[in-house]
């Protein structure tokens, strides 16, 4: 997560970024748009146009901000495109990174938005931030977070922009087996529930070519969003079974560049998970421990204000992982703390 894939309740640096957006081509057919995020540890994402007669179908948007349409147009141009000749806008899931400038580009384009149908973690949060924002603090508290640091999180969420652009309307909610059709072909919409409810990689079969969004990076980088689904680790593991299957031989990734070695990158993908495990449990068998006094003896320093809400959210689906497994268990009301 920490250099891959972001929440959508992310924090961002209050300066500017000074990457620019550019587009190369990859592959005949396939552009990687790389799309400059203000996010510490995350310079930019990957948005990926897929040649589909007179246009593209777009996979992913990245994140809207100011000036962020700018970076989209520049980089379409060194490829060779405009918004304009956008067909299809398709999301790999629902964090602001990967469909936060969705709305403008269809607006743009005239054209239609496919999501996973499990997209509410991110849109009912879009339809009532506060309902949202409060949701989150009851789970701040109950995890043990200091209060003021629970406040000046707060303050800082409701002076920044959330990276969506306007609602997220959805034009298609797609499903295992569906099917988004370009020049290369048909591309499989897989399901990969795990970094959140709404991941699909879209797979296409006869050039063995995986667009990857955030389930799988160059760089093994994790985050599960907490509290939408029982148990966000088994579901991750089992999609990462689930896309080395597949057996693809190029995957083009949510964020930085193409890589071949899929099964590497699944077997480091699941060495993380252990050692993260192991880890909190270590932290466990010294006693009772709040999630964010776990959250403190497993990521140390990386643990600051401005990481502290993607790392307890993380905490989180470790503690019930392991809940599930029988390893852990929770006690008391607010905090919890768990054993
Ligand atoms: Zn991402
Ligand atoms: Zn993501």
């Amino acid at each position: 997560m920490r250099r891959g894939t972001l929440p959508s309740g992310a924090v961002r640096k209050p300066t500017r970024s000074r990457e620019v957006g550019r587009g190369e081509k990859v592959i005949a057919g396939v552009w990687r748009l790389r799309l400059p995020l203000p996010w510490p540890g995350v310079p930019h994402c990957n948005a990926w146009a897929l040649a589909a007669g007179p246009g593209v179908v777009l996979v992913d948007t990245g994140m809207h901000e100011p000036g962020s349409m700018a970076h989209l147009d520049r980089a379409l141009d060194q490829a060779g495109l405009k918004v304009e000749h956008v067909r299809l806008i398709v999301c790999t899931h629902a964090h602001v990174d990967h469909c936060g400038q969705a709305p403008p580009i269809a607006a743009r384009a005239g054209c239609e938005v496919w999501i996973h149908h499990d997209h509410s973690h991110h849109t009912a949060a879009t339809e009532d931030p506060e309902q949202a924002l409060a949701r989150r603090i009851v789970v701040a508290h109950q995890s043990g977070v200091p209060g003021d640091a629970v406040k000046r999180w707060l303050e800082r969420r409701r002076a920044q922009g959330s990276g969506q652009a306007g609602t997220l309307h959805v034009d298609r909610e797609l499903a295992e087996g569906d099917t988004v059709t370009t020049d290369l072909g048909d591309w499989r919409v897989i399901e990969t529930p795990g970094h959140a409810p709404s991941h699909v990689c879209l797979y296409q079969p006869e050039r063995r070519l995986l667009l990857s969004g955030d389930h799988l990076l160059g760089r093994p980088s994790l985050y599960f969003d907490a509290g939408y689904t029982p148990d966000p680790v088994a579901e991750f593991l089992d999609s990462l079974d689930k896309v080395e299957r597949l057996d693809a031989r190029l995957v083009l990734a949510g964020h930085g560049r193409p890589f071949t070695d899929v099964a590497g990158h699944v077997a480091a993908n699941r060495t993380l998970v252990q050692e993260r495990l192991d880890a909190v449990q270590a932290a466990l068998a010294a006693g009772p421990r709040t999630a964010y006094e776990v959250a403190q003896a497993v990521y140390g320093d990386r643990l600051t204000e401005v990481t502290a809400n993607w790392l307890l959210s993380k905490t989180l689906c470790w503690l019930t992982h392991l809940e599930r497994r029988g390893l852990a268990e929770r006690g008391g009301d607010s905090p919890e703390r768990w054993s």
